[in-house]
């Protein structure tokens, strides 16, 4: 079983350890749940290179030299939303690191054979406007304008590209909830997290922007920063540390502040919300990160809220299908993917799919869109602006 691995590739550990441990016992193509399939990646191409199984025979194929760097070899490598899944269900010591070692495998992909389709566009993007998307880059004072936000403060809430350039009802949702519940916060100019280029493997630029966002954030003298996208987060707490950049203030998804304030009863509702609600669980909170519970209970507080279950939830949940650099790589398959978890909600009978990650409220959005699928897709935070929520003038300290 040993193999020297002789590149000088970040995971190189993790590697070795996957190569002495993965027993090809296939676990981590299903979810324990009933055995449900769990990996949208080998349920759509169905062969061995598509599950995490094959991906590390792959890995230790490219690396000793019995298999060639080729156009071909891309595919396997790129079609794969890193959802998490199969670490979920394999039992191996290397499991936790599955998720790095497909990272690994494509930062060596990137180097060999050039980056995924359409994914090189990500940084000659975010190298001109600082933002994945090549929208001019906003400094966000017009927004700190605005909302009378002041220079220093307590918290940042950093918004992300994509609740600031696609989905900007999340982000104006957070802003008025943040103010509503009186938070001493602010803004800073954000670069992109840099989510979109390490989950891609185009690692050469993601140093200097987390470096930037750091700075931004110490001149407001924050100690806490929110930030109501899964990607952003799951960047911020695990991987600026992967990258040598040490943080000086804590990292919050808004559904932890949300808790947060609730537990300490200075939040009241101001209407109700009487709908069916399932709660679609984004890979980047849930499985990377272990946030299941927390959001379940801010939508159970809502009055009037009635919240279901899909078949597979928390652990077990199907992927939205835009992760890992499937939407801009593969978008009419982020999309199928995305339409199975679109009748999965149907079959709750909820009238609304929730989630409180922007990136998945895109790719949910256009399956529902495409396929007619009648659901209203909403995140947790535009669900409390319309409910209205405020500070209890007798909350407890
Ligand atoms: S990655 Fe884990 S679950 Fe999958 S085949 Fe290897 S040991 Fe089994
Ligand atoms: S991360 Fe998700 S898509 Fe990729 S191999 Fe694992 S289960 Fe499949």
């Amino acid at each position: 079983m040993g193999i020297e691995i002789k590149e000088d590739i970040k995971g190189k550990e993790v590697l070795e350890l996957a190569f002495k441990h993965c027993l090809k016992c296939s676990t981590c193509k299903y979810s324990y749940k009933g055995f449900a399939p769990s990996c949208p990646s080998g349920e759509t191409f169905l062969f061995e290179s598509y599950w995490a199984s094959g991906r590390i025979r792959l890995i230790r194929g490219l690396i000793n030299g019995d298999l060639d760097w080729t156009e071909d070899i891309k595919h396997p490598i790129f079609a794969c939303t890193t959802c998490g899944a199969c670490a979920d269900s394999c039992q191996a010591p290397h499991a936790d690191f599955i998720i790095d070692m497909i990272e690994a495998l494509r930062e060596m992909a990137v180097k060999h054979v050039g980056p995924g389709p359409n994914q090189a566009a990500l940084v000659d993007r975010a190298l001109q406007t600082f933002n994945p998307y090549g929208e001019p880059n906003s400094t966000n004072e017009d927004l700190k304008r605005h909302y009378n936000l002041p220079e220093k403060a307590e918290w940042v809430y950093f918004i992300g590209c994509t609740s600031n350039y696609r989905q900007k009802t999340i982000r104006d949702a957070t802003l008025r909830f943040l103010k509503n519940a009186g938070i001493n916060f602010t803004l800073i100019d954000e670069h992109c997290c840099t989510s979109p280029m390490i989950r891609t493997g185009q690692v050469d630029i993601v140093k200097d922007f987390m470096v930037y966002n750091v700075e931004q954030i110490r001149k407001t003298g924050a100690s806490k920063v929110v930030t109501s996208c899964a990607g952003c987060y799951r960047t911020m707490k695990k991987d600026f540390e992967k990258f040598g950049v040490s943080l000086d203030f804590e990292v919050y998804h808004t559904v932890e502040l949300l808790k947060e304030l609730f537990d300490a009863n200075k939040l009241q509702f101001k209407t109700t919300y009487n709908k069916k609600v399932t709660y679609h669980d984004p890979c980047h909170l849930g499985r990377h990160m272990g946030l299941y519970q927390t959001p379940r209970e801010i939508y159970k507080k809502i009055p009037g809220l009635t919240l279901v279950e899909m078949e597979r939830n928390r652990n077990h949940a199907w992927c939205c299908g835009a992760g890992g650099g499937v939407k801009i790589g593969y978008p009419e398959w982020a999309i199928e993917i995305s339409e199975e978890r679109i009748k999965e909600a149907q079959a709750t009978g909820a009238t609304v799919l929730s989630s409180v990650c922007p990136f998945c409220r895109t790719n949910l959005s256009d399956a529902n869109e495409k396929h007619a699928g009648g659901l209203e897709i909403v995140d947790l935070l535009e669900i409390l602006d319309q409910v209205g929520i405020e500070r209890r003038s007798s909350g407890k300290k």
